[in-house]
């Protein structure tokens, strides 16, 4: 399948989301199988998304090694009495490079809306670090065919409040909610079709940033699927959960990125 924009360079991100797992022996051993499974990537960086209590374990570890590290959620204010939130500079104090925003299970579950999500990525990138922004439709509005009217407007959150602009330091996560957790993949073909839609959305206000963003996908990527999503010519790589804490798993789609 051909994209409607020019071939680019544009560098393969594989991003691991730990959710709410781990533990500190147990991650000693994950990560050290992922940096010597990604010390012979070229072209695909790899990530660690872990929470919050291991970023320092996270630093420890992975410091000066070729995977980068970093947040599942942040405050959308810089500091203040917000008992129990974490800002975006006590990231930075950790060494992270990514901080995931908009997850679809913050939106279900904590009732984040995409004001608030905008307000997190700005947060992210006033700090310097890089927010992945996650977009993507439920089940019931994919049937409805309002895949893209979601889509939009979840961006356009951002977009429009901060400019196209704010996406150029920052990273795109098509995430079907359907898709995630559930062992349903979208096939490479749907995949394609919204991240084109994205590039697309996004060319119309900044044809230079459309052409540079990184649109990830994500949904029950595995070993056995990451193959054919990532031969796709607008998906740059993938945001993974589930097997992102299996480090076969997650080295060979990282290892899968970079072909
Ligand atoms: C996710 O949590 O962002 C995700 C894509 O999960 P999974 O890979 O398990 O579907």
């Amino acid at each position: 399948m051909r994209s409607v924009f020019p071939e680019t360079m544009r560098a393969k991100l594989v991003a691991g989301n730990w959710k709410m797992h781990g533990d500190l022996s147990g991650n000693a051993k994950l990560l050290a199988e992922v940096i010597s499974g990604s010390s012979g990537l070229s072209r695909t960086r790899a990530a660690v998304c872990v929470p919050y209590p291991y970023l320092g374990q996270a630093q420890d570890v992975l410091a000066g090694s070729p995977v980068a590290w970093g947040a599942q959620n942040v405050s959308q204010h810089a500091k203040g009495a917000y008992t129990g939130e974490v800002s975006a500079a006590m990231l930075c104090e950790f060494g992270c490079t990514y901080v995931i925003v908009g997850h679809s299970e913050r939106r279900a579950l904590y009732g984040e809306d995409s004001d608030t999500v905008a307000l997190k990525y700005k947060a992210v990138l006033n700090t310097g670090l890089r927010p992945i922004l996650c977009v993507g439709e439920t089940l019931a509005q994919r049937e409805a065919g309002e895949t893209e009217r979601v889509v939009d407007a979840q961006l356009s959150a951002v977009t429009g409040r901060f400019g196209a602009q704010a996406l150029a330091s920052g990273v795109i996560a098509y995430e079907p909610v359907w898709a995630i957790g559930t062992g349903k993949t979208a096939t490479p073909e749907q995949a394609q079709a919204v991240h084109t839609h994205i590039r697309e959305r996004v060319a119309e206000v900044d044809a230079t940033v459309a052409q540079s963003v990184q649109i990830l996908y994500g949904g029950s990527v595995k070993a056995s699927n990451a193959g054919e999503l990532f031969a796709m010519p607008d998906i740059d790589g993938g945001l993974i959960g589930g097997a992102s804490l299996i480090a076969a798993e997650f080295v060979a789609i990282c290892q899968a990125a970079d072909r």
